[in-house]
């Protein structure tokens, strides 16, 4: 490796048990409030690891299991992670299994910085698509719901209200990645209700008492805000009351509504379907 190994900033330290406090310390960004107070979170994978160095995230520490050592690969992260600062933990496979809560964990984890798009510095253009989702309480919804956006070429999520944590074990996981590619705003309804009023562009609403059918809409050209609503209680009065128009995905069937992510999906592809073309 080219990093030395124990001792000071830039090194390698080599960890075994579970009462290190380094090891405390990453095994509580479990909890929300612990990854806020350190502005953290933890991503699974080498190459998810790579990916995000390449997109410019802030890499806090990269851990690996010890059979991982001599790996280029894994060298060249560590090499990396050391450069930009950070600090290098080889160790156990019973401390990775502690810090992912997955028996068979990855060999390779790291802790990346949060990282929050303002609402004010998004500046839509021409054919750009935004999802703005109130109160998403699911992780597993939003992090499809990112991996969506990624997948079709929107620009972004806004997160209304109180919602799930973006940055969670289980949202970064169901992103595969897409964490690091789509920015994330958050914001209060009040807000939001304010900052959509100079959103140039169509602020499209999904509702279960939608007039307009979602497939009658001319999507082309001017920015589009897709506004789903919460799993539970759908879309507030205030919120559906803000768009310029409310679609309903039409069905069959004895369902009374889709899955959020699903109908974000149906919808994205909708809309985006001008711009995707199989290469
Ligand atoms: N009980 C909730 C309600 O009354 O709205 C169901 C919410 S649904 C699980 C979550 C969100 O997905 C909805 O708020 C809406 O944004 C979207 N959605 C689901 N099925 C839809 C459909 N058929 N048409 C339009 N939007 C739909």
């Amino acid at each position: 490796m080219n990093v030395q190994r124990q001792g000071g900033p830039g090194q390698v330290k080599e960890i075994t048990s579970l009462a290190n406090p380094i090891i405390k310390d990453i095994k509580s960004l479990a909890m929300k409030k612990f990854r806020d107070q350190q502005n953290a979170f933890i991503a699974e994978g080498l190459k998810l690891v790579i990916d995000a160095l390449d997109m410019g995230w802030t890499i806090k520490t990269l851990i690996f299991a010890k059979s991982k050592l001599g790996n280029a690969a894994v060298e060249k992260v560590a090499a990396r992670t050391v450069a930009a600062g950070g600090t290098v933990l080889e160790v156990s496979e019973k401390v990775l299994t502690a810090i992912t809560r997955r028996d068979n964990p990855q060999m390779v984890v790291a802790v990346f910085a949060q990282q929050y798009l303002k609402l004010a510095d998004i500046r839509p253009a021409q054919g750009d698509v935004w999802v703005a989702l109130d109160r998403v309480r699911d992780p597993g919804n939003l992090g499809t719901v990112i991996r969506t956006v990624d997948a079709v070429g929107a620009k972004g999520v806004i997160l209304v209200g109180d919602t799930t944590d973006p940055f969670s074990l289980e949202t970064v996981r169901a992103t595969m990645g897409s964490i690091f590619a789509v920015p994330v705003a958050k914001a209060t309804t009040d807000a939001f209700v304010a900052w959509r009023k100079s959103f140039p562009g169509k602020v499209a609403g999904t509702h279960l008492k939608g007039a307009v059918d979602y497939r009658s809409v001319d999507f082309g050209g001017k920015p589009v805000l897709l506004l789903m609503g919460n799993e539970q209680q759908g879309l507030p009065d205030d919120l559906a009351e803000s768009c310029d128009v409310l679609l309903r995905i039409p069905q069959a069937g004895r369902a009374d509504s889709l899955n959020l992510a699903v109908a974000t999906g149906v919808m994205l592809f909708e809309i985006r379907r001008g711009a995707l073309k199989l290469t």
